[in-house]
């Protein structure tokens, strides 16, 4: 069991990529919570400001819009780094492959450059995806994958595996203090409607009245962590003194069309499940061993599917209606690239 440091948290300045997103709002709002500064960063091609807006008025809040594959800085002491920029549906990596290889390469050694000239930890965003369409099953942290480079997914999947070395790079010469996290599939409210991903696919479903597409025969597995649980993952490995990778994510493996009756049952529709192909390349299981979580950070989740889904489901339930029928790759998203 390791220690925790002992400090101010309150005193800490803490820079956030990707903090429009999904989970980087989230890491805002837990590091706001703990009385850190908080600068948030994102160029927004995936993010949205509406998950961060809360955060505006806060004396302790600031927001940079950036794009991270350039040249990164900020004013002031630094203390900590958490790179979570980047890309993060199947559709996305299509849309934006460049940007996607770029933000996960050039972006995480503009940031390792920052964390070393601001003498700051960096907590790098990694992925289960970096163990490809894996051959051991669950995964656990030394199984090193099997990912095809130059298949669509390659992209993302090559991007973070050249970061976990960049990082490990930076640790090793540079005696940089890095942690790497590979998140699992993960889920909450401020997913992105309808940029793919199989939740917010089904949820955005069922509140249109559509039925629910499974890909390929549903028989794939997935494992499903809720954001709380996994943002208290995260922040235990930051405030850790561990620089292995660690597996973050929820062992309770489900398959896709287990997954559909779950959602029709929550959402009380009558939609049909209907079967569409599968994506090139897609994961046939994924399920996390956490025995490393568990052991070095005394973590895990404590979330049930059936909570999380419930408060998933009021969150984009109770958005206004216009939202559930938005297109993330509208006319706004071609503009931005
Ligand atoms: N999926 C599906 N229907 C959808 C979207 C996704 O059946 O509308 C499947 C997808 O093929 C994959 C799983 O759900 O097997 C999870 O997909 P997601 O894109 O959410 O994440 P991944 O784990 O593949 O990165």
């Amino acid at each position: 069991m390791f220690i925790f440091e002992n400090f101010m948290m309150s005193e800490k300045r803490i820079l956030i990529t990707g903090a429009a997103g999904f989970l980087g709002s989230h890491l805002c709002d837990r590091f706001i919570k703990e009385g850190c500064f908080v600068m948030g960063m994102d160029n927004l091609i995936t993010g949205d400001l509406r998950n961060i807006e809360h955060l505006f008025g806060l004396e302790n809040f600031v927001f940079y819009h950036h794009d991270v594959s350039n040249f990164v800085h900020v004013p002031g002491k630094l203390d900590y780094i958490l790179h979570f920029a980047s890309p993060a549906s199947p559709i996305d990596y299509l849309k934006i492959p460049i940007q996607t290889l770029k933000v996960g390469s050039l972006g995480t050694h503009n940031l390792l450059g920052l964390a070393l000239a601001k003498r700051a930890r960096i907590l790098v965003a990694s992925t289960s995806e970096v163990y490809g369409d894996p051959l051991v099953h669950p995964q656990n942290e030394d199984y090193w994958g099997n990912v095809n480079p130059v298949g669509p997914r390659g992209v993302y999947d090559e991007a973070k595996r050249f970061q976990e070395a960049m990082t490990m790079a930076y640790h090793t010469y540079h005696k940089l203090e890095t942690r790497i996290v590979r998140i699992f599939n993960t889920y909450g409210p401020r997913m992105r409607l309808n940029d793919g991903r199989v939740l917010p696919a089904f949820i955005g479903q069922a509140l249109r009245g559509e039925d629910l597409t499974a890909f390929g025969d549903g028989t794939q597995t997935r494992s499903f962590c809720f954001v709380d649980d996994l943002v208290e993952g995260i922040y235990r490995l930051l405030l850790s003194d561990y620089v292995q990778p660690m597996n973050i994510g929820n062992p309770n493996e489900i398959t896709i069309n287990e997954f559909a009756q779950e959602i029709i049952r929550l959402t009380q529709t009558d939609q049909k499940v209907i079967y569409k192909p599968l994506p090139t390349d897609d994961p046939k299981q994924r399920k996390p061993d956490i025995s490393r979580a568990k052991e070095i950070l005394g973590w895990e989740p404590r979330i049930f599917r059936k909570e999380g889904l419930k408060i998933t489901f009021d969150y984009f339930r109770n958005l206004p209606k216009e939202r559930w029928f938005e297109d993330p790759y509208g006319r706004e998203f071609i503009k931005k690239n």
